[in-house]
């Protein structure tokens, strides 16, 4: 830390799992173990704040109402220490950081729930937590202390209680790393996500300092619908056609599954066997098209953050445009918000600059020539003409454009750009947003993890003048 040319940051590093049956009832164990803990202390927490609603309701003061229950993780910690003898008998057959895992969970849940309603969270409101089911809960726990550590093979990984865990990757990215110290692990998460087991280290990276390959170059990315990217070099960066194909394998399971008989728990009835069989098809698919997704959208925004010094997005309303149902399974697909949050974090590693452009800036409607604004502009048109100098142009291209124009507007030129090049503007220039996060603090609270893979962090947007 602190070195001029190091960049210090929070990154996961997550490998496959191989296990053996006897190993995959101890980490489900662990994880059973973690959604015991959590349960038990909802239930303590929701039963203090119901008496204390009873209480207020009798008309008691507020000084005589049952102390509020401590939801901080070290008040659940030292109330489930005093109370496991008697909660969970059988508290020694597992990991200390398994009621840890749960009780973590637990403590951010009540806080973002907390501070969404006193209004200190922005965003979508936050509900009260809710038990963890063991049907429905994702297992998983995590390992902050101990024994955490990759063989010298590299084909394994060890972490406390459940020792020797064979990988079905090998894991020399994060090893050579490791050998050379410029990573330090600071947690170990084993969780199931579809039919497979995987182990997710977080670690604080010493990452060298790097340059894009053309520091100086802009690249606009109109993010589509009909393409995953346009960008305004003209190049368009197609939905990854094997989708297709694994989303119309992904119906035809769908539709067996509904035809078999599935279980009913109100009938007493369980999963016939074949029911439970094209499941597992079903979830083998859904991993299928997330992996095919996931790999397809790295790609490009590597390929954009190393390759450019100023990469220009438009900050899209998803959760708006997620409300239509057919458009919806598209956009999802080609997955905004992923690329945003990528991008937000490969633009830091590589040494580039993030723009994001207002949801309001008319990107698609103005001429990228000579700066003119159309009226109207449907969907349905594909191609931009412009009626004041004539520029015909792919209509995304354009859009593409103009937000790579916009970039000189917030590269601290002045407001002389901006007039000089768009004069005749309806729209104010302002409300240009440059995004810049530093990995890990953002998120890291007071219960001490970093977000799980996958997970947007909030970063603070500020203004860029
Ligand atoms: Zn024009």
């Amino acid at each position: 830390m602190g070195q001029p040319n190091r960049l210090s940051v929070v990154q996961a590093y997550r490998f496959a799992l191989d296990l053996s049956p006897a190993q995959e009832r101890a980490v489900l164990g662990h994880a059973g173990a973690a959604r015991v803990a959590y349960n038990w202390g909802l239930a303590r927490v929701k039963a203090v704040l119901d008496q204390r609603a009873a209480e207020r309701s009798y008309g008691i003061g507020d000084d005589q109402l049952t102390p509020a229950p401590g939801w901080t993780l070290p008040a659940l910690r030292q109330a489930w220490n005093t109370a496991k003898e008697d909660a969970a008998p059988w508290w020694r057959d597992y990991s200390k950081e398994a009621y840890n895992t749960g009780l973590d969970a637990l403590a951010r849940g009540l806080k973002n729930w907390a501070d969404s309603r006193s209004g200190k969270r922005s965003g979508r409101p936050v509900g009260f937590p809710r038990f963890k089911s063991r049907r429905r809960s994702t297992p998983a726990v995590r390992f902050t202390t101990g024994a955490i550590r990759v063989e010298p093979d590299r084909k394994h990984v060890v972490l406390p209680r459940l020792g020797r865990l064979k990988l079905h990757e090998s894991a020399r990215k994060l090893a050579r790393r490791l050998q050379a110290g410029t990573a330090r692990i600071l947690s170990a998460t084993v969780r199931r996500d579809g039919r497979r087991w995987y182990v997710s280290f977080t670690c604080e990276v010493q990452r060298a300092r790097r340059t894009p390959a053309r520091p100086c170059a802009t690249v606009g990315v109109d993010l589509g619908v009909m393409h995953v990217a346009v960008l305004s070099t003209g190049v368009l960066v197609p939905n990854p056609r094997h989708l297709d194909a694994a989303l119309r394998k992904l119906r035809r399971i769908s539709r067996a599954l509904s035809r078999k008989v599935g279980p009913d728990r109100r009938a007493h009835r369980d999963a016939s066997k074949r029911w439970c069989r094209t499941r597992t098809a079903l979830g083998r698919a859904h991993a299928r098209v997330a992996n095919l997704r996931r790999d397809g959208l790295h790609k490009l925004t590597t390929r954009l953050a190393t390759g450019y010094g100023t990469i220009v997005v438009e900050d899209l309303n998803v959760a708006g445009m997620l409300r239509g149902r057919r458009l919806a399974r598209r956009i999802t697909d080609a997955g905004f918000a992923e690329i945003r949050r990528q991008l937000v974090y490969k633009t830091d590693w590589y040494g580039g600059r993030l723009v994001v452009a207002d949801r309001w800036c008319p990107s698609s409607n103005t001429c990228s020539a000579c700066g003119a604004v159309r009226t109207k502009l449907t969907l349905s048109e594909r191609t931009f003409t412009c009626t004041t100098c004539g520029l015909v142009l792919d209509r995304d291209v354009n859009a593409a454009r103009n937000l790579a124009a916009l970039a000189a507007t917030v590269a601290g030129s002045g407001p002389e750009t901006l007039n000089g090049r768009r004069a005749d503007r309806k729209t104010p220039p302002a409300g240009l947003v440059a995004v810049k996060r530093l990995p890990g603090t953002a998120t890291a609270d007071k219960t001490g993890t970093v977000p799980p893979q996958g997970r947007t962090s909030d970063h603070a947007p500020t203004a860029a003048s």
